[in-house]
Parts: C-alpha cells; structure tokens; sequence
C-alpha cells in the first residue's frame, strides 16, 4: 500500500530537475556484490553464524579495496555487541563500521544492514534484495567519497542483528564511537533492488521537509517517492522498520530508503535472479546523488531549522 503522501519527485520539483534524459550506466561491480553476498555460500547471513563471519570477511577486503580506515577508537572495522534474542539466549553481533575524513567534523552515517534470516527448513533464504542490495549500495557510496573528499565526515555502516530487532545499530547508538552530538544525519538503505514499477521510497521528509529540496538527480526513469513516515499511519510509518529508527529514537534526522514489500520479502526466493538490475543500477545512482547535494551544504543543521521556521508560521 502506498502512502497518501507519495507523489513522484518530478512533479513536485518541476520540469527542471528532470530535462537531463540520463540513466545511470549499470555498474557490473555493484551487482558483483549482490551476486556473492546472496549466493548459497553466506547460508542467508544470519547474525552469530559462519554466513554472518564470511560476510565480514568479503566485507573487510572490499573496504581494503575501497581505501577506507576504520574509525580510530574501535582500532578495527568490527564493533562487537551483545544482546539477548527472544528465547533468552545471549547472542553477538558485529558492525562493520569505516570512516571517512571530511573538511568538517560534522558526520553523516551512511548505513545498510548486512545480516537477513539465514537458513529455514534447509532453504538457504539468500536476502538479495534484504539487504545484499543496500550494502553493495553503500560500498558504491563508500568509494565515491573516499576518492572525492566530502565537506563532512562520512561513517560507513554495514550494521549487523537488524533483522533480530535492530539490534547492530541500536548498539551503535548505545556505545557510539563518535559523539552522537557529531552526527547530523542518517542515510539509511534497506531492500532497494526490487521494484517492477521503478519506484523506491525516501521516508523521513515528513518529520524534516527541508530534505526534499536536495532529491535531484539525474534520471527520469526511477520514481523516488516520499511517504510511509507519517506517525498517523500506523503500520505504513516505516520510520520504525529498519535502522533509521534507532537514530530516530534519539532525534538524529534520517532518510530511509526502500521499496515496498514484494513477492520474494523474506522467503528464500530473494534471489539474485529476482532483482531488477536497472532499476538497482538506478536506485544507487540516485541515493549517491541525494547524499552528495546534502554533504555539498554547508550548514546541514540549516535544514532541520527550517522546518521550526515552517511549524512557526
Ligand atoms: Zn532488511
């Protein structure tokens, strides 16, 4: 079900936004990515499994690739946590976390979960979409910022446990290894491979509307939406559903992005084979342009105060 919110981007910016007839050209590392992540071999990546450690592992060495350092006070790019699941048993996680030097201090963390739900009844359930597709996002990200500098620092986050109840970020919040007062912004992605009608949801403009002058880029053929972040709406706030929640929690703005869910939403056909590789391609192209024209402001804190300017009126 789609939010009363939701109207395509180009109506709402105007012809202007939209004249460059552009696509972004498919990107053969990124779906590489998605290809081993999902494949048999990572057992469906659940979090306390060998799946989990070969993630980390394929991880680690495309961060060396990439060039990014590890945050300095964590030594490494592993963050250790624990938890208890539901049946009481204790359970570690761990975040992959890399940080980026900007001109500034001020951070933005860039996320994706990288854990899904592992193996039922001897099906491998593969989690292509959820969330193999967000973190081969966040490593395109990742390696665009490291070869052009940011204005603001960038954390790279791959959280574990998210599946388990948000658990690798919610102990990002809890034992940070940055001062949360540093962090201006969260940009979160979760499930953006999947959609047969090109559209990808950006959820967090309703709490901070001054976000969605920033959502230009150059491609007409993807249709990002605004909506599912109204409180009022029950279920259909996705606010809650994925990482960006636990940022939320502690008033650090955010942008989720997601496709609504589809057929293969947790059951072992979320496949590689069941992506949609252009509308993916399209899909990063345009969250690393949206990422880019916030970090290019200078004031980020600006455009939270609009929105009390706004609310005053
Ligand atoms: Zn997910």
């Amino acid at each position: 079900m789609k939010s009363y919110l939701a109207l395509p981007l180009a109506l709402m910016l105007g012809c202007s936004s939209v004249k460059n007839e552009t696509t972004a050209q498919t990107d053969h590392k990124l779906l590489k990515d998605v290809e081993i992540l999902s494949s048999d071999a990572y057992e469906g990546r659940k979090t306390g499994t060998k799946g989990a450690e070969m993630s980390r592992a394929y991880l680690s060495k495309r961060f060396e690739e990439i060039g990014l350092k590890p945050i300095s006070v964590l030594g490494g790019y592993e963050q250790l946590f624990s938890f208890n699941n539901s049946a009481g048993e204790k359970v570690y996680g761990k975040n992959m976390l890399a940080y980026i030097p900007g001109k500034s201090e001020e951070i933005i963390v860039i996320s994706a979960h990288y854990d899904h739900i592992g193996i039922i009844n001897n099906e491998v359930y593969n989690g292509a979409d959820d969330n193999a597709s967000g973190v081969a996002g966040l490593l395109k990200i990742a390696a665009h910022f490291k070869k052009q500098q940011p204005n603001h620092s960038i954390i790279i986050a791959a959280f574990d446990a998210e599946e388990m109840g948000l658990r690798g970020s919610k102990a990002f919040i809890a034992d940070p290894a940055v001062p949360l007062t540093k962090i201006r912004l969260n940009i979160n992605m979760d499930m953006i491979s999947h959609n047969d009608k090109n559209e990808l949801y950006a959820c967090g403009t309703f709490k901070n509307p001054g976000l969605k002058k920033y959502f230009i880029f150059n491609n007409n053929r993807i249709k990002v939406l605004f909506g599912h972040d109204d409180p009022a709406t029950g279920h259909e706030d996705w606010t809650n559903q994925s990482d960006q929640g636990s940022f939320n929690a502690v008033n650090i703005p955010f942008i989720y992005f997601g496709v609504e869910d589809h057929k293969d939403y947790h059951k072992a056909t979320d496949e590689y084979k069941n992506i949609n590789e252009t509308f993916f391609n399209d899909a990063v192209s345009a969250i690393l342009q949206v990422a880019s024209n916030i970090d290019k402001e200078r004031d980020i804190q600006q455009i939270f105060r609009e929105k009390l300017q706004m609310k005053k009126q």
